[in-house]
């Protein structure tokens, strides 16, 4: 039996203890972070080198075999996961956990796939570095899933998301050759980017073992502030002044509604609202300063009485510390947590031009009122990026599974349409994996998804690669 045969060589490959597949050891690569999918696979492959990872794919396509890679299973979009069939193998990059280089002149540090991201943090601070990748699952997602879905985060209107943070990878493609592509070059223009093609693809185009990575200076000081608003209209013009005052100190600027806050203060008791009075929008902004904290807070200072001035801002606290600066981004991070408490909801991940963001909410809070009454808007995100969380509870006391099962689709419906109206992604960090494998095939234009099929065969004609995730 062809499987049979194909497992005998990959322990002959990376050793018998390397293979799993006894159902008690393979569990945790099977079902994906949120429990939303669990699937079956022949087994688990744990290679150590990039020399493994080609001689495995090498042999999945000998005897025919599907692989799933996986880094640190923290993905949203069920893209890691394998399908029920049992036919298929994961491949976990986390043994492949080395970091081969850090050049400081060059700027640039250079890690292998499975490099959990805040061992890279970590290892860039030694150097007096920082790299700006920064995410809540940053103590389990590694770098491999990271380029794989085109991570975004907290960092991404200064440094960019992590297609802007990478120079070079090496790749072992579908037919199981290794590309050595570990330049750090920040100039080459010969021929296509292949590098930007695997960044992204979700494992669908070949398996990415190491890359270069960019890093940029540690900032003096870091600066916090939580501002309170009357409408997402005024972050807007709360943004744009910033901008013009900050300049590229601004790193973080991250919307959060009223109910957001209310959410946390109901689940987490210690996580006080931050002002006296309601306001019905707050942002958490953030500055980080090359030159001291005393200047950060000069420019803070003049930021908030500009903007007060200019009746953009309703009220401001800056935080006075460390402490309370964590105390401001705790209450960010506690918002998908609270949601989780509250009850099962209705995610999306959308992205929108930013002049677009006010209009965006007005419009698709107004349709969803009308067609599900009482649906309780829990409305966050990277205003700065144009990225929002955009989720859906259900009403205050109405049973939440009951609420799913009649609302869900309508609900997908009207908030990927006016994504769309408004000129939008519906998956701004996340990716497709094989949750939204159907809505993007719906939204993207014809010309888009034959170009993708066109790729998707050349690379991987045997359509051995994480098949099912991306295109159908
Ligand atoms: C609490 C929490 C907060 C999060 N916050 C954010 C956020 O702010 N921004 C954001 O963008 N995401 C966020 N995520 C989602 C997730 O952390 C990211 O998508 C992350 O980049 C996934 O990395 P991973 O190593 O866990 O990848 P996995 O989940 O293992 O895999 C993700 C995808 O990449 C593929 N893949 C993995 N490794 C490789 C490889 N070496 N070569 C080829 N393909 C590969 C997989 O097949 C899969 O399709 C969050 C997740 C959690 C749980």
């Amino acid at each position: 039996m062809t499987q049979t045969a194909f497992l005998a060589a990959c322990r002959d490959a990376i050793g018998a203890a390397h293979v799993l597949t006894d159902p008690h050891d393979t569990a945790p690569y099977i079902t994906d972070w949120r429990r939303r999918y669990t699937g079956a696979a022949c087994a688990v492959l744990c290679p150590a080198t990039s020399a493994e990872v080609a001689a495995l794919v090498t042999l999945a396509a000998e005897h025919r075999i599907a692989l799933v890679p996986q880094g640190g299973n923290t993905g949203l979009a069920g893209g890691a996961t394998p399908d029920a069939s049992g036919a298929q193998a994961v491949i976990s990059l986390r043994r492949l956990n080395r970091v081969r280089d850090i050049d400081p002149h060059n700027n640039t540090i250079t890690v292998e796939a499975g490099v959990i991201l805040a061992e890279v943090q970590k290892h860039a601070e030694a150097a007096g570095r920082l790299f700006p990748l920064s995410l809540a699952a940053e103590g389990s997602c590694t770098i491999g899933g990271n380029l794989s879905t085109n991570a975004g985060g907290t960092g991404v209107l200064r440094y960019g998301n992590t297609r802007e943070l990478c120079l070079g990878l090496e790749v072992v493609t579908p037919q199981g050759e290794l590309w050595d592509g570990l330049r750090g070059l920040r100039k080459d223009n010969t021929g296509y980017d292949l590098r930007d093609l695997f960044i992204g693809a979700e494992g669908t185009l070949g398996i990415i073992t190491a890359a270069v990575l960019k890093l940029h200076p540690q900032p003096a000081a870091r600066v916090t502030a939580l501002a309170a608003l009357a409408s997402p209209h005024a972050a807007l013009d709360f943004l744009a002044l910033t901008q013009s005052i900050a300049g590229p100190l601004l790193t973080g600027f991250e919307l959060m509604s009223d109910f957001c806050l209310r959410l946390v203060g109901r689940h987490f008791e210690q996580m006080r609202y931050p002002f006296a009075e309601p306001h019905a929008q707050i942002v958490l902004l953030e500055l980080s300063d090359s030159e001291s904290e005393a200047h950060a807070r000069t420019l803070f200072e003049h930021l908030m009485e500009t903007a007060l001035e200019r009746g953009l801002v309703e009220d401001a606290v800056v935080a006075e510390n460390l402490a309370q600066s964590r105390a401001f981004w705790n209450l960010r991070e506690h918002i998908p947590l609270a949601q989780a408490e509250e009850g099962l909801n209705i995610k999306h991940d959308i992205a929108v031009p930013i002049s677009r963001i006010g209009h965006f909410i007005e419009a698709t809070d107004a349709a969803i009122g009308e067609a599900a009454p009482g649906a309780r808007m829990v409305t966050f995100g990277h205003l700065g990026d144009g990225n929002l969380h955009y989720n859906v509870q259900a009403p205050e006391g109405v049973d939440a599974k009951a609420f799913l099962n009649e609302y869900q689709s309508p609900i997908n419906r009207i908030v990927y349409d006016s994504v769309h109206a408004h000129r939008g992604s519906i998956s701004a960090e996340h990716g497709l994996g094989q949750l939204k494998i159907d809505e993007a095939a719906h939204y993207k234009q014809d010309v888009e998804v034959r170009m993708m099929r066109v790729l998707k065969q050349a690379f991987d004609p045997l359509n051995l690669m994480n098949p099912g995730k991306v295109l159908r």
